[in-house]
């Protein structure tokens, strides 16, 4: 017998239907003979509803206010879930964060968990019940409500498996696990059956949004297997483990993540003295704006280029910051842009082959794609290129590394 949490997003608790749904598929479990821990999230859409709510009040709502508003999108869902059970015969039993007693810091709105009482979830466990609990909320030390930050569901589901040492977390959503990339842009990508906890983090980071970062993290740190999976189709899913296997049918790339989030900043003509890096990046970094990929080269005038990549939303920010910056050193100029986009090939097979960016840059160059910037990690390479060939890159790369789904006859 074992003990699994149950994760299920705002899409499959959308409706009263799909709620029933949610109810007839924990029941088959139960009568698996599984324990069973479920976590909801509120409707799809509630959040927002509610957000926007706050929001005719104040554009800035006071955020200890905003937690207690916004924590009631999962109360009402945990009800309406174990009301469902309760109706098939199913002893359940609904909890929010502060009934359990999951216990955050209180930075209200991205609250951090530092602690879960799993007492009363044991008991009734032990009682024969299924419990279900409210995602994306907590209570700090003081009893106010506190929520995880928007997506926080997964971090709550994946908590409490590692709280309960539960034998697996399975993130129930609307697609049938992780893919080698969208399939959206990719039509002949496919489901992975399994991948790492590292992998997962770089993907998620890049954009793909099947999980929240912070779970992945979560789940990484205690090592709780983690299982992506479609709530109304039935599949084995994605499972996100800490094992790399060592068998010959690894493949070196496991997955090509791409964004278009990021805008180039590019100082000219700087003059090559110590400090600069930080001259440049200080100030950035004092305007609160996150830096992602950083470029420099030295010219043989004694001025250097550096280049570097911000969120989009920071980019006009940063640009005044930059021209601020480059009249005090003497830089000759700023120039940006922000069509670009960033392509990542990631794998663990990296770390035991060699020549994977090498081979991805003949992908590239076969295509004509001109590379802006490169950068690498231990599992991954990341390049900036032109936004629009952003889909012909995903896709050139996507067959170069040998990740497209095989073709069925008549296809
Ligand atoms: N309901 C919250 C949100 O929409 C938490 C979640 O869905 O995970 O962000
Ligand atoms: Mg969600």
């Amino acid at each position: 017998m074992a003990l699994i949490v149950q994760k299920f997003g705002g899409t499959s608790v959308g409706t009263v239907e799909r709620i029933e749904q949610v109810a007839e598929k924990v029941k088959k479990f139960r009568e698996g003979g599984d324990d069973i821990v479920v976590v909801v999230s509120a409707m799809s859409g509630e959040t927002n509803r509610l957000i926007d709510l706050a929001k005719q009040i104040s554009e800035q709502p006071v955020p200890r206010e905003l937690d207690v508003m916004v924590s009631t999108g999962e109360q009402v869902t945990i009800a309406l879930l174990a009301m469902a059970l309760i109706k098939r015969g199913v002893p359940a039993v609904s909890y929010t964060g502060n009934q359990v007693r999951i216990l955050t810091d209180s930075a209200h709105n991205k609250a951090r968990i530092l602690q879960i009482d799993d007492q009363k979830i044991r008991s009734d466990l032990k009682a024969g019940r299924v419990v279900v609990v409210a995602g994306f909320q907590g209570v700090d030390e003081h009893g106010n409500i506190t929520t995880l930050g928007r997506g926080g569901s997964d971090t709550t589901g994946v908590a409490l498996a590692a709280a309960l040492k539960a034998d697996e977390c399975q993130i129930y959503t609307d697609v049938d696990g992780v893919y080698t990339t969208d399939p959206r842009v990719v039509p002949q990508a496919q489901r992975l059956d399994k991948i790492t906890f590292e992998e997962m983090l770089e993907m998620a980071s890049l954009g793909s949004k099947v999980l929240q970062i912070r779970s992945v993290e979560f789940a990484g740190k205690y090592n709780v297997p983690l299982r992506v999976l479609h709530s109304f189709q039935e599949g084995p899913g994605t499972l996100i483990t800490l094992d790399e296997e060592e068998s010959m049918e690894q493949p070196i790339i496991s997955g090509i993540a791409f964004n278009r989030d990021e805008a180039k900043l590019t100082i000219r003509g700087v003059p090559d003295i110590p400090g600069v890096a930080f001259k440049i990046l200080g100030p950035i970094s004092a305007a609160n704006i996150e830096v992602d990929m950083i470029v420099q080269n030295v010219a043989h005038d004694n001025t250097t280029d550096f280049t570097f990549t911000v969120h989009r939303n920071d980019y006009q920010n940063a640009q005044r910051v930059l021209e601020q910056t480059a009249s005090e050193i003497g830089a000759r100029e700023v120039i940006g842009d922000t069509k670009i986009a960033k392509v990542s090939i990631v794998g663990v097979g990296m770390r035991s082959h060699a020549g994977v960016a090498s081979r991805m840059f003949e992908a590239l160059a076969k295509e004509t794609i001109n590379i802006q910037m490169i950068s690498t990690s231990e599992i991954k390479v990341s390049v900036v290129i032109e936004e629009k060939y952003l889909e012909l890159a995903v896709r050139a790369l996507h067959t170069a590394f040998e990740l497209d789904a095989p073709t069925r006859q008549g296809e």
